[in-house]
């Protein structure tokens, strides 16, 4: 028993139901039909095929990106050196103004025994020996304050210290995750 494909009519022989189809409207539309669909899915599946490109494209783009910044991240940090970063460096004025701070006081005690000498040799002693004990004070100010900029200067070090200790221990665990990754 043959069938029509369209209107389901049934036929004794093969070549019976062919001949129908040919002239049965329905056969005709069917076949059509199936033809448009096998179309439509042909032109879905090459969409499909250049979307996936698409996307392929992109994540190899997006890794590329990724590994550059990664790269350019390092080569900073190379920069990035204990010797480069101290204060030593990055603050010269600081460092010279400490000296000179330095300088000062010393300055300052001489010019204090020098007026005492000298008050002393005109008969005022005790006037000479107020301006040694002020030139005292006058020393000790100026030494404390070059001992305030060492301290900030000292703290920037180890804050600069700790900032690449972290980096290095970070970047010591993410080695470590990626082994246990694999
Ligand atoms: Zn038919």
């Amino acid at each position: 028993m043959w069938y029509c494909d369209g209107c389901q009519d049934t036929f004794e022989t093969e070549k019976e139901a062919l001949e129908h189809e040919k002239t049965c409207q329905k056969a005709i539309d069917f076949v059509k039909n199936q033809e448009e669909e096998k179309k439509l899915k042909e032109k879905i599946k090459e969409e499909e095929k250049i979307l996936l490109e698409e996307k392929r494209q992109r994540n190899r783009e997006a890794k590329l990106l990724l590994q550059n910044k990664i790269l350019e991240e390092e080569k900073e940090l190379e920069l990035f050196t204990y010797h480069t970063m101290t204060s030593d460096n990055r603050f010269p004025y600081l460092n010279i103004y400490i000296s000179l701070l330095k300088f000062f006081a010393v300055l300052a005690i001489f010019g204090g025994i020098v007026a005492l000498v000298i008050s002393a040799d005109g008969g005022f002693g005790t006037i000479g020996f107020f301006f040694l004990i002020y030139s005292f004070f006058a020393a000790l100010g100026i030494l404390v304050f070059s001992e305030v900029i060492r301290l900030l200067l000292d703290f920037h070090d180890n804050n600069h210290v700790n900032t690449k200790v972290k980096i290095k221990t970070l970047k010591i665990l993410e080695k470590i995750s990626d082994k246990l990754d694999k």
